[in-house]
């Protein structure tokens, strides 16, 4: 099957090395037989010391932030003229994030790191130089696991780390604080020396799509319009328990009845709306014996759209009737919001460039909607942002099992390295005076 697909000509060695990273990056974990990498873990040093060696294979600068997010430069052209005649040296960043949920995949996050490696990589081999500096990020913390929250790194590398999150502290008590400090970095200068990069041009991601709408369509890489806007919400059903065998039928007021009915109408609603995706993942259940009708009931609910305006919409919608209907149970709803996260546009600009490389690589190229959140959304808050998807097996991600084809990672390299010298060609040109 993979013979079918488009192959686009990349330098063979860049390609090897490319798909030898992949692999090898999949086996640098905490974890033995399982891949897991948090932030200031010593599988991540282990990553670095590996890009680093490669960097210096390439003739790029290495470094690591405070906040273990690496970066390699590779310097433009005239960057020798440009230290002393520009105000600033501009820069186009490209990456994701060298973290990993517990058990992950290979190609979540270290695919758009090692794709933005191979571009460099491969526009050196067609002999092209950029008019500003190409840098490869590696996000520190995405995901999210050792502190359960996500986009730590970026959110420093954009300059936007709160002091608050110092106090954060992992599964074994320690503080974000104090492992900083393990690293003989002093967590106070975190904060104050942290600085909104300047001179970004914009950033690119690819990431692995997590969905299956590209192989549906048969497609290696699909464009991305926008970061899906998201609420979460907690709903609480108050009935009234009583006991099984004695309460009639109609004298009941059964919280986890209603629940079930506003369950089924979510799904309901959600399908009759276009772009729409709601979920309830958490139910509780009390005081959950089998012969006690249930008092109350607890449900999640993560509601998604692309359009921050259709799900406010639609989040309306869901309460008032879900409302209606407890009510005619006679029960009694209290709805909370605990999140609202608005939609991320991706910039049209690097959008159009993306989609131009991609039809010119492989023809019809699809424009989706991202329903997971990515670090671009962190870095759309300092620069334009734009994301390629690549297309994965089964929609399949944060598994073991996650899979992306040779050719389909090559083709995200090919559009990249291609949306790259498009950015530099329309990139204006300074008088070199
Ligand atoms: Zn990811």
């Amino acid at each position: 099957m993979e013979a079918d697909l488009p192959r686009p000509s990349l330098h063979p060695e860049v390609v090897a090395r490319l798909h030898s990273r992949l692999k090898e990056l999949g086996t640098i974990s905490e974890e033995p037989g399982k891949l897991t990498r948090r932030i200031f873990s010593s599988a991540m040093d282990s990553v670095h010391q590996r890009f680093h060696e490669w960097a210096d294979a390439a003739g790029l600068h290495f470094s690591v932030d405070a906040l273990q997010n690496m970066k390699i430069r590779w310097p433009s052209a005239d960057s020798a003229l440009s230290t002393t005649t520009h105000k600033t040296r501009e820069v186009l960043v490209i990456g994701s994030h060298l973290d990993t949920v517990r058990n992950a995949g290979r190609f979540d996050g270290a695919l758009g790191v090692v794709t933005a490696l191979a571009c460099v990589e491969q526009l050196q081999a067609w002999g092209r130089t950029l008019p500003f500096d190409l840098e490869v990020v590696g996000f520190s913390d995405e995901e999210g696991l050792r502190f359960q929250t996500a986009y730590l790194g970026s959110s420093h590398y954009a300059g936007l780390f709160r002091p608050e999150w110092l106090t954060l502290r992992d599964e074994s008590g320690q503080t974000l604080a104090h492992l900083l400090e393990n690293r003989g970095i002093n967590p106070s200068l975190v904060c104050t020396r942290q600085k909104a990069p300047t001179g970004v041009l914009g950033y690119l991601e690819v990431h692995i799509e997590q969905g299956p709408q590209l192989e549906a369509l048969g497609i290696s890489v699909g464009v991305v319009s926008a970061i899906a806007a998201q609420t979460r919400a907690r709903l609480r059903f108050t009935g009234k328990s009583g006991h099984a065998g004695t309460t009639p039928m109609t004298l009941r007021r059964d919280a986890l009845c209603a629940a079930a009915e506003a369950i089924l109408e979510i799904e309901e609603l959600a399908r009759s709306m276009d772009g729409l995706r709601a979920t309830v993942g958490q139910i509780r259940v009390e005081p959950g014996a089998s012969n006690v009708i249930p008092e109350w009931v607890v449900l999640s609910l993560d509601i998604r759209h692309e359009d921050g305006h259709r799900l406010e919409e639609a989040v309306k919608e869901f309460k008032d009737r879900i409302e209606k209907q407890a009510e005619a149970r006679g029960i009694q709803l209290d709805w909370e919001i605990l999140q609202q996260g608005p939609s991320v546009p991706m910039d049209p600009g690097l959008q159009s460039h993306l989609q131009r490389a991609a039809e010119s690589r492989q023809g019809r190229t699809p424009i989706l909607a991202s329903g997971a959140g990515h670090d671009a959304a962190v870095m759309a808050r300092v620069c334009p942002v734009g994301m390629l998807f690549v297309r994965c097996r089964d929609g399949l991600s944060h598994h073991p099992d996650e899979w992306a084809s040779p050719p389909d990672i090559e083709m995200g390299v090919a559009v990249v390295a291609d949306a790259i010298l498009a950015v530099a060609n329309a990139y204006p040109k300074e008088p070199h005076s």
